[in-house]
């Protein structure tokens, strides 16, 4: 007899598990988007609509070959089963949670219709090309990528980036690695302000063609044409009825055992942005956690029951600005390339000078070839069955 594994979510973590499964068992995935949003290039989409167009909304059709994509919401999960907002009710043996997180427009997509989406997003560079004066709230990896960006596509346009923190990219990476970042954004022009905010809200929407002056608590005054909320992930999982509920913590995230089932669960496992395990949010984390629950779902439907546990790795980021510049921290390189790749860039850039290579930091050229020229695209596209689109 086959068994059900359900995937609550089809992001970077429940795409990765429901192919791992694809041939193994019956996979069903629920996702309320017509499309899969490849959102690490959503900011590269905002800059420029042909890959609003082409590369960020990949269709579900041909990612599976025998599972099934059901195109709804998850309302209520229990240990066995999920009610869709159709009103479906889907039986389940195992389960996995994958609904991420959410980060204001532009970074992530706040409506689940692709069309209604690239509208949104050709609204929303319309109104950026416009404007002259750009106010970034935040400077986080968000701010500071969609600061690159402006900047690579719109050389002339003033972009301020404002951030109550004391630094850029809060976390725990080396002060060489936030100093080589200030270093470009300074040759790029971005003003950073930091340790200080806005006294009041914006008087417009984020992304909305406004000029306005905005005082900060330090006295500073801006006056600028649009502005962009660069913070505020919040991860997605109001939807755990009864026993299930009681492993969400007052944050939103999820606690779970090494093995990611769902602390106090058999059969139930999470994934991805939405658990509390205590490493920085990323895809790359989502899509291991993924091969942790593809294996164990495997070892529990053959009857084993030695299940593999999850490692969190050293914190590791790339950080393009625009598709040349940026850095990357890459200690130990847990998990970012193959050992080919590893030992190219190693021997490139060690042999550029000032480079930050003993430290694990690659530089602007390193970051563009890894991953800012194209923002993990063909990847993608390849992993949708898509891979001629770009070429
Ligand atoms: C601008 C930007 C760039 C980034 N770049 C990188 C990068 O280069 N590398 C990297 O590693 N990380 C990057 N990240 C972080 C990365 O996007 C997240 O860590 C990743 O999306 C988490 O994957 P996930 O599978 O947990 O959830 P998500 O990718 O958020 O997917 C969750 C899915 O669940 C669906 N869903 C939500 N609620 C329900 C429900 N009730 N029922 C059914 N489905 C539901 C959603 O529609 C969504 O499709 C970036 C983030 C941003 C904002």
């Amino acid at each position: 007899m086959r068994t059900t594994v359900a995937i609550v979510g089809g992001g970077y973590g429940g795409i990765t598990v429901a192919k791992a499964l694809d041939e193994v068992t019956d996979v069903v995935l629920i996702e309320p988007r017509d499309t899969f949003v490849h959102n690490t290039a959503a900011l590269r989409g905002l800059i420029d609509p042909q890959w609003t167009e082409q590369r960020l909304f990949l269709p579900y059709d041909r990612l599976l070959s025998r599972g099934q994509v059901i195109q709804d919401r998850a309302v209520r999960v229990d240990t066995r089963s999920i009610t869709l907002a159709s009103g479906m009710r889907i039986a389940a043996d195992y389960i996995v949670l994958a609904t991420g997180s959410t980060f204001p427009f532009p970074a992530k997509v706040d409506v689940d219709d692709s069309a209604a989406a690239k509208n949104k997003y050709r609204a929303t560079h319309n109104a950026l090309a416009n404007a002259d004066n750009v106010l970034l709230l935040g400077a986080g990896p968000v701010g500071l990528e969609l600061a690159g960006e402006i900047k690579a596509a719109w050389a002339d346009k003033a972009v301020t980036i404002v951030d109550p923190g004391r630094d850029i990219v809060a976390g725990d990476y080396p002060d060489e690695f936030r100093a080589e970042l200030r270093r470009q954004l300074d040759a790029l022009g971005v003003r950073l302000i930091l340790g200080t905010s806005l006294r009041e809200q914006p008087p417009s929407d984020a992304g909305e063609a406004k000029t306005f002056t905005a005082t900060l608590h330090s006295g500073q005054q801006l006056t600028v044409d649009i502005w962009f909320r660069c913070f505020g992930v919040a991860p997605v999982t109001g939807y755990l009825a009864d026993d299930l509920a009681s492993a969400r913590q007052e944050n939103g995230h999820l606690k779970v055992t090494a093995d990611l089932r769902l602390a106090g669960q058999q059969n139930v496992f999470a994934i991805g942005d939405i658990t509390a395990i205590p490493e920085a949010k990323q895809a790359g984390a989502a899509e291991q956690h993924a091969a942790v629950v593809a294996s164990n779902i495997r070892t529990l439907l053959h009857g084993g029951d030695e299940l593999t546990t999850y490692q969190p790795g050293p914190a590791g980021i790339v950080l393009p600005l625009g598709p040349k510049g940026g850095a990357t921290y890459a200690p130990g390189w847990h998990g970012y390339l193959d050992a080919d790749a590893v030992s190219q860039i190693r021997q490139r850039s060690a042999a550029r000078p000032n480079s930050l290579l003993h430290l694990d930091i690659l530089d602007a050229e390193a970051t563009s070839q890894f991953k800012g020229a194209d923002l993990m695209t063909d990847v993608y596209a390849e992993i949708f069955g898509l891979h001629q689109r770009h070429r």
